[in-house]
């Protein structure tokens, strides 16, 4: 070998491990939410998800960007996106691994079972996620629309995955996407343009023309779309399929594809209808809650995926420092390095925890207390969790020094997952409409009717802050609370902890307390704060001595240590 070209004390890529099995803060987090959840199957995709294959797969759908092909040789318009394979076989088992409508078809802890999954995926390939996790959130909200439920529905929780582009009800398995955003305003979707006109009635219910554009409508390759648009009632929901029912290509204008910060391998386009053929979901004028609903799914989703680009960075990090020596000792033994990596883990651990508290609500339809939780914790772990993803990505980077920084040809995963922070945290709602929307919440509450015990804990919760609310929150569910007095009977429907015994006194003033904004603040302290009790009170020099536990599995390769 050349001697000026020998490499040593480099880190090996980290492959060819479970993501699953060595993720002991996931697996924690499971135990404590659903103890009886079988996890054979996350198992199986734990070592799907780490394998030198599907990382491979990750780095050349990053490297081969997604193509548009707007027309044909001889000027036809195609509006056609093409793909790299790799694509393909993420999205085949992405599906494969029910990711996207399976848990709406039943099944005891699916949500939180798909939510684990989303996470260990994440790792792999979090942009191709995007559609799945659309294809999750519209599920639900195409019940509104029975005829089309009935034909797409179980299309949409089918685990197979065909690309090709043909109707969907052609097909074994679809995906779909959501189409809000417009040029003038994103977070403001009563401000949407785009019109719809009545255009009579077929077996799929009231059909509209659509005229219009989105400004961002990802994965214009899916099969379907739920879009808003302005009809004579105001703001509604349609259904508007790629291909209509007699085979032709519906009349949506992929205009270009964005050229994005990160988010490679998902291509997100900016589309014009120019009469789109769509169909009614819900009733006219309804198209705003209908959004705000699945917004809900997708955020839940935005929490998840940074919750598991935290998980994977700081694996990254623990994989690199274990083999990299500097100044006589693996980085991992130096004291400095110890307490970032220990800061990592916590709030890594931390992030895991509130996102899957808050993916088991989901399992738990006609639970009023588990309801409330869910709009409560949907802004804060949105909020916080996909704020301070940006931050430590880059400390994780960090760990990793000039590499950190290095992609060559999409090997470079932790900058990969620097540059796809950002989006969870833009997209489906902004850091301020996240406190906005808690506001809401927290007012509604405050107006919400609550049993005996509830009014209890709200005057506790009034005269000591957020403490007791944490202690409220974590615990299982009981008809007639203990801590105050006894509750009338049936009021186990009460809205325990979230909007009802959280009822502020001024709205404001609890925002700040649940919300703190101070830079550098740990998501574990705001984590009890907003009523998950999880193991996050260790002290970080235990976390510290845990540190090599799951991940650092290889040697170092250093051969001069
Ligand atoms: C990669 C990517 C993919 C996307 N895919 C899709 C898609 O498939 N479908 C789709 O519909 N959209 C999609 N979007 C759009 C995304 O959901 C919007 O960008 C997002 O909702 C914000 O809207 P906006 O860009 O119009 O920003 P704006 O609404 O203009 O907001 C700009 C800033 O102002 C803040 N703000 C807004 N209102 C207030 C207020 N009242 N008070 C204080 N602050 C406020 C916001 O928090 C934000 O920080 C995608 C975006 C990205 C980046």
């Amino acid at each position: 070998m050349d001697a000026t070209h020998e490499v040593f004390n480099q880190a090996e890529p980290l492959v060819g491990t479970n993501l699953f099995s060595g993720n002991r803060a996931l697996r924690d987090a499971l135990a404590f939410n659903a103890p009886a959840l079988p996890t054979a199957e996350l198992e199986q995709l734990g070592a799907l998800a780490g394998s030198a294959e599907m990382q491979t797969h990750a780095r050349l759908a990053n490297v081969h960007l997604p193509q548009l092909r707007s027309h044909d040789r001889l000027g036809r318009r195609t509006d056609v996106v093409e793909f790299h394979p790799s694509y393909h076989a993420l999205m085949a088992a992405a599906i494969g691994a029910a990711l996207h409508g399976t848990p709406w078809a039943g099944g005891a802890n699916a949500h939180l079972r798909r939510a684990a999954g989303f996470m260990l995926f994440t790792e792999v390939e979090p942009s191709i996620l995007c559609p799945i996790s659309m294809t999750y959130a519209v599920t639900p909200a195409l019940r509104a629309n029975p005829a089309l439920a009935a034909e797409w529905g179980p299309l949409l929780a089918s685990r197979a995955y065909d690309g090709r582009f043909v109707p969907g009800t052609q097909k074994p398995g679809v995906t779909m996407g959501m189409g809000m955003t417009e040029k003038q305003g994103g977070s403001d979707v009563r401000s949407n343009t785009t019109q719809a006109s009545a255009d009579g009635d077929d077996a799929w219910g009231r059909r509209y023309a659509i005229v219009g554009h989105k400004w961002f409508l990802s994965a214009p390759m899916c099969d379907a779309f739920l879009v808003l648009a302005q009809s004579a009632g105001g703001l509604s929901c349609f259904f508007m399929p790629r291909i209509l029912p007699d085979g032709s290509v519906n009349a949506l204008r992929i205009q270009r594809l964005k050229d994005k910060l990160g988010n490679k391998a998902n291509a997100s386009s900016e589309v014009e209808f120019a009469g789109a053929t769509a169909w009614l979901v819900g009733d006219e004028g309804r198209g705003v809650p209908q959004i705000l609903e699945m917004g809900n799914m997708t955020r839940l989703d935005c929490a998840l995926g940074t919750s598991a680009l935290m998980r994977q960075a700081l694996a990254i990090a623990l994989h690199h420092t274990a083999q990299r020596s500097a100044f006589g000792r693996p980085l991992i033994e130096q004291p400095a390095m110890k307490n970032v990596l220990a800061d990592l883990a916590l709030e890594s651990e931390a992030a895991t925890a509130l996102a899957l508290r808050l993916a088991r609500t989901m399992d738990a339809p006609g639970d009023a207390h588990e309801a409330q939780m869910r709009r409560l914790l949907t802004p804060i772990a949105k909020f916080w969790i996909c704020k301070r993803g940006s931050a430590f990505g880059q400390e994780a980077m960090e760990c990793l020094g000039g590499n950190g920084y290095v992609e060559e040809g999409g090997e470079g995963v932790m900058a990969r997952i620097y540059r796809e922070m950002p989006v969870n945290s833009i997209w489906e709602g902004a850091g301020n409409i996240m406190a906005l929307d808690l506001l809401r919440v927290l007012r509604k509450g405050r107006r919400s009717g609550r049993c005996a015990g509830c009014r209890a804990r709200a005057r506790t919760w009034r005269e000591r802050g957020v403490r007791p609310f944490r202690r409220h929150a974590a615990r299982p569910h009981r008809r007639g609370h203990a801590g105050g007095r006894r509750a009338p009977a049936g009021a186990g429907h009460c809205a325990r902890g979230a909007g009802g015994a959280a009822a502020p006194a001024r709205a404001g003033v609890r925002l700040r307390r649940l919300l703190p904004l101070a830079p550098g603040r740990r998501l574990g302290a705001d984590l009890r704060h907003a009523g998950v009790e999880h193991g996050i009170r260790r002290t970080h020099r235990a976390r510290a001595a845990r540190l090599t536990d799951p991940i650092a599995t290889n040697p170092p390769k250093d051969p001069r240590r």
